[in-house]
């Protein structure tokens, strides 16, 4: 048993000052992975933090023509909101794509971004994990690496992120509103997420007196032209090998701008604007989509059981653009 004591926040400025008092607070919500990490021993915080009756539960109009979303809004009243469902789809396929029913019923907004990876080795606290102490090392690198990187990984470590929402948030360009001892601030999602580099025990930039307000979609939702596209192992309630979020703004049959961000292959979703740059002007067809997906896959590297994934990436990303293009048969 790991003893912890347990405090329910009154108000914002109540939880940033509990979270302040100690480096090893943890602030929950809908609970579905701080609770799993906590029962596998991979989390050992002192101090809890229950956030759950702030007032961050709203989906409101932004001055800008955006939508802000609640960091306590949960995923399933998200993705059902006629406003999202409306205005930015995108995101509602994207988290309708993840977990079960039950689950999004829980999760946060706030927790999908800081949910951690899902490596088989992160969770096993008698095998070698750089994520779990730095300087131990990575066990997944000569290990069962199926689920791993193949872009933006480190010799430190080659998780990856396992949300689905936050590779929607990426290709609208959300921004992550935060306040924390210091103050608040706006941390545009690109920013939000880290690479692994020789610090793989920090997933995000966010730091540890803060919380997570709200998500702010700006004003463009390419709801016209838009596809999450998600291969995983079975048809429901599993994590992405491999997903695609492709959002493109078109005049006729020209595209004016594209989008492309992935999921599943690196430790933050992955974009990379001079390849989605490749589409401006450019027909929507499927060479000049196979050219971005050549170009966004050209650096990447895999592992003993998971090069299959740079050759899937592909033709998702084709897949997904396509969809985008036409709103066809979907995805
Ligand atoms: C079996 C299973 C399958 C799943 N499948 C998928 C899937 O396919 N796709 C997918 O995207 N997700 C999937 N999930 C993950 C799920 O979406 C996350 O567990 C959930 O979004 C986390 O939200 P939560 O509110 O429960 O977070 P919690 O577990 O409460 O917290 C997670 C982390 O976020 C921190 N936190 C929470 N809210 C805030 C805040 N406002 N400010 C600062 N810190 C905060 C906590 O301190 C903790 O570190 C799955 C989960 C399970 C258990
Ligand atoms: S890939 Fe990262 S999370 Fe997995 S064992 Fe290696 S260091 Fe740990």
């Amino acid at each position: 048993m790991n003893p912890f004591s347990y405090t329910r926040a009154t108000d914002v400025t109540n939880a940033v000052s509990e979270a302040s008092r100690s480096a090893a607070a943890k602030f929950i919500a809908g609970g579905t992975n701080l609770i799993d990490l906590m029962k596998e021993n991979v989390a050992r915080p002192e101090r809890l933090i229950d956030i759950t009756h702030l007032p961050l539960k709203r989906i409101e109009d932004t001055d800008d023509g955006g939508l802000r979303l609640g960091a306590l809004v949960t995923n399933a009243e998200t993705a059902y909101n006629p406003q999202v469902e409306k205005r930015y789809p995108l995101l509602s396929r994207a988290i309708l794509s993840g977990a079960s029913p039950q689950l999004r019923n829980m999760a946060t907004n706030g927790g999908n971004l800081l949910q951690r990876t899902r490596c088989i080795y992160f969770y096993d606290t008698a095998t070698h994990c750089n994520k779990r102490m730095r300087g131990t090392g990575c066990s997944a690198i000569e290990g069962f690496n199926r689920m791993h990187a193949v872009l933006g990984a480190s010799d430190q470590c080659i998780a990856v992120h396992p949300s689905d929402m936050c590779v929607a948030l990426a290709a609208l360009e959300a921004v992550v509103l935060v306040t924390g001892k210091n103050g608040d601030r706006s941390i545009p999602i690109a920013d939000f997420h880290r690479l692994p580099g020789d610090t793989p025990d920090m997933d995000t930039n966010l730091g540890g007196d803060e919380i997570i307000l709200s998500i702010d979609l700006p004003p463009k939702g390419f709801a016209d032209h838009h596809a999450y596209v998600k291969v995983r192992d079975r048809a429901s309630y599993a994590f992405a090998l491999v997903s695609v979020a492709a959002a493109l703004e078109m005049s006729g049959d020209i595209i004016k701008e594209a989008r492309v961000a992935l999921g599943g292959v690196a430790h933050k979703p992955w974009r990379n604007t001079e390849a989605e740059a490749l589409l401006t002007g450019k027909a929507a067809t499927k060479d000049n989509f196979q050219i971005v997906a050549e170009t966004i896959l050209h650096d990447a590297e895999g592992f003993e059981h998971n090069t299959f994934k740079i050759e899937l990436s592909k033709r998702v990303i084709v897949r997904a653009l396509n969809h985008a293009a036409r709103m066809e048969t979907r995805p």
